[in-house]
C-alpha cells in the first residue's frame, strides 16, 4: 500500500533551496550518488566480516549506471547494504542533525546561491533533485532475515510515497527521471567524465551499460581505476588525485593546505594518509566537520572520526590510517587502549609536527597561512603534549611590539635572535586584543630600550604561557607581573631612580594610607615614562587575564590585590606633592588609581565614581569658580 508523507519542515527548506537555486554545477548529483553506493558496499563487507552469520557479501559487487534515453532516466545501483522500510523512513525523510535547521535558518538569502555550501553540509541525496522531477528508491536491507523491499518516491515538492513491495533485489537502486532542461545528463559520455572527474579513487568497480563498437551489443563498461589511492606508488599519484581524493575523504569543497602521504613497513605496519585544510571549517551546523581520521584495516574501511590516533591540538589534520595489523572487528574502546594504536599515534604525531616544521623553514608563507588558521587550536599543543615540547615550541608563532601588526608571525627562535646582550628573559603580556597590549603603560621602558614584548590576545595565552616555562635557556617573564630582574636590565637607564627623596617616601605612605586594604603593596615604578601609575601583580598571584578567564567560565574568584606603582619623575606625580589639603591629595590618588586598573582590566568597578571625581579635579584646576 502506498502511503503519503510529508517531508520534515528542514527538508522542504532544504529542496526548496535547491530546486530553485542557480546551481553551477549541477553535475556534483553523481558525485554525492555514488558516494552513497559506495559507503553501503563498505558497510556490507565490514558486517560481513565482523557479523556473519547475519549478514554475507554477494558474489559480485559494483555500482551499476544505466541511462534509458527514452523513458528518460537515469539509475544508480549498488550491492550495498541497502534500507528496511524503518530506515528508509528515516534516512530519505528526516535530517537527524539538528545542526542543519540551525544552518537553514543562519544562511543568508544570497548565500544560499551558493553551491558551495551543498559540499559543505553534506546534503547528499537530496541533491538529485537538483536534476530531477522525481526521485524513486529501491531497495532492500542484506541481512538474511526474510524482508521485505521498499519502494521510495518523490518529486521533491514535500512529500513522499513509501510502501513495502514484492521485488527481489540486492542493495539499492536508485532512479531518477531527469528534468527536460537537464537531459545533458542522459548522454552517457558526459556522465562517464563525471565520475572520472570525481570518483576515480572509490574502490569499487563503477560499471556503466553502454554500447560495445567491437561487440556490437550493449555491455557493462568499467569507468574508473577502482584502486585505493593510498595503496599506490606515490610516484604515480598526481597531485589532482590527492586533491580529488581530499574533497572525497574530507567532504570539503577547496583543495587541501598540504598533505603527507607514508608508507610504515616496520611493526606497525600502516599507510597514512593526511592532510591539513585551507581553511578551519568548524561550523556547528556542518555535518561532517567531524574530526578524526577513518579507520581502514587492511584496505577495508572500518570506521570515521577516529580520534585514538590524532593529540587533540592536531584535530584539524584529516585523512585515513590503513593499519595491516589491528584485527577487524576492533571497536573503538579496544582501539583506546590498543598499544598498536598508541604506537602509531605517537608515529604520526612527530610525523605531522615534522612536517610542519618543514614548511615552517622552506614555506614561511604557507606556514603563516596554516597558522593563521589553526594557531589557536595548536596552541593546546605545549599543555597537552610535553615529550614533543621542544618542537612544538619552535611551531609557536607570535606577535609583538616590534612585529608591528597583530597577525602572530614571530618564532620564539626569531625573538631570541632578536633580544639585547644583556636580556635573559622572554617577555610577554597578555592582554584583550593587539592594540591594548602594544599600548599597555608597562612596555613603556621596553620600547624605549627596544627590547621587544611578546603580545598575547588570544584567550588561550594566558593558559599556554602556564605551560611555557623556558625556551633555550631563556625563561618566560610576563611584564605585568614583579620582576626583580627589569632593575637590573634597565639599570644605567634607571640611576635617578636611585634618588629617593624624602618626600618621596612621605607621599608613599600618604597612598598606602588612602588605598589601605585595597592594595598589597605601593612601591616606586621602574618601569614607566609617559604614565604616572600602574598596577601589576605579584609573582605568585593570578593574572588579570587568568582571573578574565575564570569569571567567564561562571567561576568565582577572590578580587585581585595588586601593587600599585608610581612614577615619581611625572609631573602629575610632582604636582600631587606640593598639594597641601588632603581631601585633594585623596581625589588624585583616587583618580590615578582607578585609571591604573582601568588600564589593566579594560573596565572598573564603579566607573561612575571615577568620572565624578575626575570632573572634580578638573573643575577645582580648570575652571575658575
Ligand atoms: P550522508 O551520506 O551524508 O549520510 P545522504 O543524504 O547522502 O547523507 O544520505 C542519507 C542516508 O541515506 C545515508 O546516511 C544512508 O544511511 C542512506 N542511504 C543513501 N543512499 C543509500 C544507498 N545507496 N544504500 C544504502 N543507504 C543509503
Ligand atoms: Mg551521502
Amino acid at each position: 500500500m502506498k502511503k503519503e508523507h510529508t517531508f520534515q519542515s528542514e527538508i522542504k527548506q532544504l529542496l526548496n533551496l535547491m530546486i530553485h537555486s542557480l546551481y553551477s554545477n549541477k553535475e556534483i548529483f553523481i558525485r554525492e550518488l555514488i558516494s552513497n553506493a559506495s559507503d553501503a558496499i563498505d558497510k556490507l563487507k565490514f558486517k560481513s566480516l565482523t557479523q556473519p552469520k547475519k549478514y554475507s557479501e554477494p558474489k559480485e559487487i559494483h555500482i551499476r549506471i544505466k541511462i534509458n534515453k527514452e523513458k528518460k532516466t537515469l539509475s544508480i545501483y549498488d550491492t550495498g547494504i541497502g534500507m528496511s522500510y524503518k530506515d528508509t523512513k528515516k534516512n530519505l525523510g528526516t535530517i537527524a542533525q539538528s545542526g542543519t535547521k540551525k544552518f537553514l535558518s543562519s544562511i543568508k538569502e544570497t548565500e544560499k546561491k551558493n553551491n558551495n555550501l551543498i559540499g559543505q553540509f553534506g546534503v547528499g541525496f537530496y541533491s538529485s533533485f537538483i536534476v530531477s522531477k522525481k526521485v524513486k528508491v529501491i531497495t532492500k536491507k542484506a541481512n538474511k532475515k526474510k524482508n521485505k523491499a521498499t519502494q521510495w518516491e518523490s518529486d521533491g515538492k514535500g512529500t513522499y510515497h513509501i510502501s513495502k513491495i514484492k521485488k527481489k533485489i540486492l542493495g539499492t537502486k536508485i532512479t531518477l527521471t531527469i528534468k527536460p532542461e537537464e537531459e545533458k545528463f542522459l548522454d552517457i559520455w558526459t556522465v562517464r567524465n563525471i565520475i572520472n572527474k570525481y570518483s576515480d579513487h572509490i574502490t569499487v568497480p563503477i560499471e556503466i551499460y553502454n554500447y560495445d563498437e567491437k561487440k556490437k551489443t550493449f555491455s557493462w563498461e568499467k569507468v574508473n581505476k577502482a584502486q585505493a589511492l593510498w595503496t599506490l606508488n606515490k610516484n604515480t599519484i598526481t597531485k589532482e588525485n590527492y586533491q580529488e581524493f581530499y574533497k572525497y575523504i574530507s567532504q570539503d569543497t577547496s583543495n587541501p593546505l598540504i598533505w603527507f602521504h607514508n608508507k610504515v613497513e616496520g611493526i606497525p605496519e600502516y599507510i597514512s594518509l593526511l592532510y591539513i585544510p585551507k581553511k578551519n571549517k568548524n561550523n556547528i551546523w556542518n555535518k561532517n566537520n567531524k574530526s578524526g581520521l577513518k579507520l581502514y584495516i587492511k584496505r577495508i574501511y572500518i570506521m570515521d572520526d577516529n580520534k585514538q590516533f590524532l593529540p587533540n591540538y592536531l584535530r584539524f589534520v584529516k585523512g585515513l590510517i590503513d593499519s595491516q595489523d589491528l584485527p577487524l572487528n576492533v571497536s573503538r574502546e579496544i582501539l583506546q587502549n590498543n598499544t598498536i594504536t598508541k604506537k602509531i599515534k605517537i608515529a604520526i604525531t612527530k610525523k605531522i609536527l615534522n612536517m610542519l616544521q618543514k614548511i615552517a623553514k622552506s614555506k614561511p608563507k604557507k606556514y603563516n597561512k596554516f597558522w593563521k588558521e589553526f594557531g589557536l587550536i595548536f596552541k593546546e599543543g605545549p599543555a597537552e603534549d610535553i615529550t614533543n615540547k621542544n618542537i612544538i615550541y619552535k611551531l609557536l608563532r607570535f606577535t609583538s611590539i616590534n612585529n608591528k601588526s597583530e597577525q602572530q608571525t614571530l618564532s620564539l627562535k626569531e625573538y631570541i635572535r632578536n633580544m639585547q646582550k644583556k636580556q635573559k628573559k622572554i617577555f610577554f603580556i597578555t592582554t584583550d586584543n593587539y592594540n591594548a597590549g602594544k599600548n599597555n603603560p608597562k612596555l613603556e621602558i621596553f620600547k624605549e630600550n627596544n627590547i621587544d614584548v611578546l603580545i598575547l590576545y588570544d584567550r588561550i595565552d594566558e593558559w599556554m604561557m602556564n605551560y611555557l616555562i623556558e625556551f633555550k635557556g631563556y625563561m618566560f617573564q610576563s611584564v605585568s607581573k614583579i620582576d626583580d630582574s627589569i632593575t637590573e636590565l634597565f639599570e644605567n637607564k634607571t640611576d635617578e631612580i636611585e634618588k629617593i627623596t624624602e618626600e618621596d617616601k612621605n607621599l608613599i605612605n600618604t597612598i598606602k594610607q588612602i588605598l589601605g586594604n585595597r592594595v598589597k603593596d605601593v612601591r616606586i615604578t621602574n618601569r614607566l615614562k609617559q604614565t604616572p601609575a600602574v598596577v601589576i601583580s605579584d609573582k605568585q598571584d593570578m593574572s588579570t587575564q587568568m582571573s578574565k578567564l575564570f569569571i567567564a567560565a561562571g567561576q568565582k574568584i577572590l578580587p585581585l590585590k595588586y601593587i600599585f606603582e608610581i612614577n615619581i619623575k611625572h609631573n602629575i606625580i610632582k604636582y600631587i606633592q606640593k598639594i597641601k589639603n588632603k581631601k585633594q591629595i585623596t581625589d588624585w590618588i583616587e583618580l590615578l588609581f582607578d585609571q591604573a586598573l582601568l588600564s589593566e582590566r579594560g573596565n572598573l568597578d564603579d566607573p561612575n565614581k571615577f568620572i565624578k571625581n575626575m570632573n572634580n579635579i578638573l573643575i577645582n584646576n580648570y575652571i575658575e569658580q
